[in-house]
């Protein structure tokens, strides 16, 4: 069997960390297989689903490195469903109803004041031709439900288990509403058939509606695919996601300057027996992953982890691969090899460099606001600063005259001198650093500082 799988991203928004581990264990598997990954585009609600949302979502999943084979959107398919559709009614598993939501709603209040499940009583099941008629005579227009077995649907999941619904506790879904469009439940069964989907990974919040979709395959002459449905994400405080991770979007990470690998490190490990490490490629990833060591506890997205994971990958990068980065910073043309080497150990992120190369490339800095006495002793430090150009002695050489002539040691010796010529209190080795701002800019910050 070759396995193929889908992502089936709505384009009602931004493609959020949520989607985003979705796609991402689903290629994982696919390409740990020598599978197939199909990009489906779920824009059967016309009304909410945006061209610049579905443009979205294929550009952030390009830059995160997850291309797809094959793509489609249900837009195109609507055809097809119409047909499904009309193959269920001749089977009598789609019947027209009629009550509206306010009817529904009381209906479903009643049978909890009963004790009861607010389930759909199938009232329009019991509806005559001509009681039919009459409320089209009226102007109701009918949605139409799946009849569901009452039985069980059963399925071993590939994250949960054996698992087994009782049909008969869910409402019959509505597949197709009073304007004639159709819900996601229906066309995505007709997508998995035609498509011939191997298995469907998604997250648990579907299981319920794969209960009924195993016996929307079954009614439309399909074999259901394998399962897989993922605990959710939760945030490091072991509550549902905060606002601000619930809603990160892909756009908003990479504006943010943050590394694909990192996040997709992140989101491939949590929730799995595998330690959470940054990984160089998806490949690897790919090779790593397995549906058995998956657990069923939710998954956390820790932001702290997931900076962690960003600084360890941008401290790797070679200069060859963040040139084209630094380029787009101020004064970016300027950075060389050496550069990069002295100032990624200091980094989170690569945009975190625009500080350095303004300190390295700039002109003057803004100058630390320096106490009389520390003023002063940078005065004498700027009379004993070499003469000449600076080499990666010169830092050296320096300190160790500034400190016989002052008697400072330690941090009262070198922090006036780091923050005076680089506006910092922390950072890399001053050596390489004073070689890269070169003696002339070292001199003028300095004759600043201690005017
Ligand atoms: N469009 C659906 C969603 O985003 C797809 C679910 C599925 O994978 O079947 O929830």
């Amino acid at each position: 069997m070759t396995v193929k799988v889908r992502f089936a991203p709505s384009p009602t928004g931004k493609l959020h960390v949520g989607n985003i581990r979705t796609a991402l264990v689903n290629w994982l598997f696919a390409k740990g297989q020598g599978g197939t990954f199909v990009l489906r585009i779920d824009d059967t609600d016309l009304e909410r689903s945006t061209k610049e949302n579905e443009e979205g979502i294929r550009r952030d999943l390009t830059w995160l490195g997850m291309t797809w084979d094959e793509t489609f959107k249900q837009s195109e398919k609507f055809e097809r469903y119409r047909q499904a559709a009309e193959e269920l009614k001749a089977k009598g598993l789609l019947y027209p109803c009629y009550e509206t939501a306010d009817e529904l709603e009381r209906r479903k209040k009643i049978a909890l004041s009963r004790g009861k499940p607010p389930v759909y009583d199938r009232a329009a099941l019991e509806l005559t031709d001509e009681q039919r008629k009459a409320l089209e005579a009226e102007g109701r227009k009918p949605h139409w439900r799946f009849k569901l077995s009452g039985g069980r649907a059963e399925w071993n999941d590939l994250v949960r288990g054996q698992q087994s619904i009782d049909t008969s506790s869910v409402s019959d879904p509505v597949l197709i509403r009073e304007d004639g469009s159709f819900l996601y439940t229906m066309p995505s069964v007709v997508d998995d058939v035609d498509a011939k989907i191997t298995h469907v990974i998604r997250g648990e919040d579907h299981v319920t509606n794969s209960g009924a979709q195993i016996e929307i395959f079954l009614a439309l002459g399909g074999q259901p695919p394998e399962m897989a449905h993922m605990p959710l994400l939760i945030g490091a405080d072991g509550q549902g996601l905060s606002k601000r991770l619930g809603s990160l979007s892909a756009e908003q990470l990479r504006n943010e300057g943050y590394e694909p690998l990192a996040l997709l490190s992140l989101l491939s490990k949590i929730g799995t027996s595998d330690p959470v490490e940054a990984r160089e490629s998806l490949q690897q990833l790919a090779l790593e992953f397995s549906f058995s060591k998956m657990g069923r506890a939710p998954a956390r997205f820790d932001e702290n982890e997931l900076n962690g994971l960003n600084a360890q990958i941008v401290h790797a990068m070679s200069f060859e691969m963040v040139k084209p980065r630094l380029e787009k910073l101020a004064y970016g043309d300027q950075a060389t090899p050496d550069f990069w080497d002295v100032v990624r150990g200091n980094l989170q992120g690569v945009p975190d460099a625009a500080m350095w190369l303004a300190v390295v490339y700039g002109g003057g800095l803004k100058g630390p606001d320096l106490e009389a006495d520390d003023r002063a002793f940078v005065g004498d430090a700027a009379k004993l600063f070499p003469a000449g150009e600076a080499t990666l002695e010169t830092w050296k050489a320096w300190v160790d005259a500034v400190k016989a002539k002052t008697g400072r040691k330690g941090k009262g010796l070198f922090q006036p001198l780091r923050r005076v010529l680089t506006d910092q209190e922390h950072g890399p080795e001053m050596d390489r650093m004073l070689l890269l701002i070169g003696a002339e800019k070292a001199r003028a910050r300095l004759e600043q500082a201690s005017a």
